[in-house]
């Protein structure tokens, strides 16, 4: 199939959206990896956006930037949370990136002629992208590819087509896994295997078989239903699992399928050699999980709450951190734009999260203020960085009418301002300061209490930052620039000096944070949070 050993394992869905195909795909990423597999991951995307970065977050939920500014699905986020797998602008295709390359080339006459078709022009391009993932790293032996969608739409079919074309060409080197759901009817009393066959019906029409079908459910499937799964769908007995809900985590997908040796099933199919899976640390880490020592309670202003999906990464970075000093997290969301006086005060510490636009900006700036004169910890992300600036700005230094131009640009205090760069684009998809950049920390601040080295490399996604004509006014009334471009010219993370803990930073460290290694600034964060015992 590549010219090499490596193997593709395809994971489709069926039945329904939303079954956590991306954590499935995510924790058997894990599994290969505990038995010291080097994967790869994938995430093809049938929608006809080139990338999710112009969507809007109630439609999407959270856009996760990679090292290299790609901005991709949030699927992303959690192949970043569960392995190690490299993640780039190589991990992500839209059918929107698969046409936009096929056009380019036709316009550029690379054809020769030819009548540009979806079979096999399109179907190439993909394939191209499947193959080219496991160029990434050298070494890689197994390239994880998740179709997004469910089987049975019109959109997926080329991502599909494209799959049953190399699964044709070396069978022995793929192998499909169908995700689907198996519903329990309450009126009923039984649960119901016919979605699934539906679904295997319309892969197989297609040409795909599923060598393995792992049926999500609201609780451990009967051997009786395996069975008749196995029988109905025409594969094997031991090619059936379930993955009922969690109780506690999902961080126990991967335990839950290891348990069903879904793990030894995949390296028996791919021939991969059967190593010992190493699961000590995920076990250690749900034994945390389910026997924390003391909660603490966050509150999160923000405007897309209401949407589950659009701060997955600030929800997870707060878990991890949670999870490594043994509480209980309890998030409470508040929205922005709604805030009333004595919503705050309840919680031991606030988070402002990344955002864009006026909406709910004002709500941001009372919770700031709320913190910085009662002394509550909060952190900012991004937007929470400004907001946290601007509070400053107009509370402490004075200036009425400090904002961002972003909210006001006839604003006298342009405290927050474009970045020189974004001047000149013009297009709205893909033109942030997007991906990891250097940061120097500077010594005996907070950040450097929490970082504990001279430099680190953070991701970001903005357009303003902050103007750097304000820099000796804040910080001659206590403001510390604690983090800055490795280059010097912009400011990346303000502490405020006299408080227990109250810092914004201009990147997104929610994306690099792991249920095994957590962020060192989250982790910080809630450590100066006092909770409850
Ligand atoms: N809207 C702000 C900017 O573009 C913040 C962006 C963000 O929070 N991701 O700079």
């Amino acid at each position: 199939m590549s010219g090499n050993s490596v193997k593709y394992l395809f994971v489709t869905g069926g039945v329904l959206s939303s079954l956590g195909k991306g954590i499935t795909a995510a924790s058997i990423g894990a599994l290969l990896e505990s038995r010291g597999i080097r994967i790869a991951m994938l995430k093809l995307d049938p929608y006809l956006n080139v990338d999710p970065g112009t969507m809007n977050p109630f439609q999407h939920g959270e856009v996760y930037v990679t090292d290299d500014g790609a901005e991709t699905d949030l699927d992303l986020g959690h192949y970043y949370r569960y392995t190690n797998s490299p993640l780039s602008k190589a991990s992500t295709a839209t059918s929107g990136q698969v046409y936009e390359t096929v056009i380019r080339k036709e316009r550029k006459g690379d054809y020769l002629g030819k009548t540009v078709q979806v079979i096999p022009h399109v179907t190439n391009e993909i394939k191209r992208r499947i193959l080219a993932t496991a160029q990434q790293e050298a070494g890689t032996e197994v390239v994880i590819v998740e179709i997004g969608g469910t089987v049975g739409d019109i959109e997926s079919l080329p991502f599909l087509e494209a799959i049953r074309q190399l699964r044709l060409s070396e069978p022995t080197s793929s192998l499909t896994i169908h995700l689907t759901y198996v519903p329990f009817l309450k009126v009923a009393g039984e649960v119901k295997t016919k979605p699934t066959q539906h679904s295997v019906q319309a892969l197989r029409a297609i040409g795909i078989i599923p060598d393995l079908i792992l049926c999500r459910s609201e609780f451990p499937l009967s051997e009786e239903v395996k069975e008749k799964i196995s029988l109905f769908c025409g594969v094997p007995l031991r090619a059936v699992f379930d993955e009922p809900d969690v109780s506690c985590s999902i961080y126990e997908v991967p335990l839950t399928l290891s348990k069903q040796g879904l793990d030894v099933e995949i390296c028996k199919l791919l021939q991969l050699a059967d190593k010992k899976a190493e699961l000590a640390p995920w076990e250690k880490l749900l034994e945390s999980m389910q026997h924390p020592k003391g909660k603490v309670v966050i509150g999160i202003v923000g405007k897309y709450l209401e949407h589950r999906d659009a701060y997955k990464s600030v929800f997870e970075a707060l878990n991890h951190a949670a999870i490594s000093l043994g509480k209980e997290l309890q998030i409470i969301s508040l929205e922005s734009d709604r805030l009333k006086e004595g919503d705050l005060g309840h919680c031991d510490g606030y988070l402002i999260p990344g955002g864009f636009g006026e909406r709910g900006w004002e709500g941001k700036i009372s919770a700031a203020r709320y913190c910085r004169e009662n002394r509550v910890p909060y952190f900012g992300l991004c937007l929470g960085m400004q907001v946290l600036l601007v509070e400053f700005a107009r509370h402490v230094l004075e200036l009425e009418g400090a904002n961002s131009t972003e909210i006001d640009p006839k604003t006298p205090h342009p405290v927050i301002s474009l970045l020189s760069e974004q001047k000149e684009a013009h297009d709205m998809g893909g033109t942030m300061r997007l991906g990891a950049y250097p940061c120097r920390i500077q010594r005996d601040t907070r950040a450097f209490d929490a970082y504990g080295k001279d430099l680190v490399h953070e991701r970001h996604r903005h357009r303003y930052e902050c103007n750097n004509s304000y820099r000796r006014a804040f910080e001659s009334k206590g403001l510390v620039f604690s983090g800055i471009l490795d280059n010097g010219t912009l400011c990346e993370i303000a502490e405020v000096k006299d408080h227990p803990w109250m810092l914004g930073a201009q990147f997104h460290p929610e994306f690099q944070s792991r249920p095994l290694m957590p962020h060192p600034l989250f982790v910080a964060f809630l450590s100066a949070c006092k909770g409850k015992k």
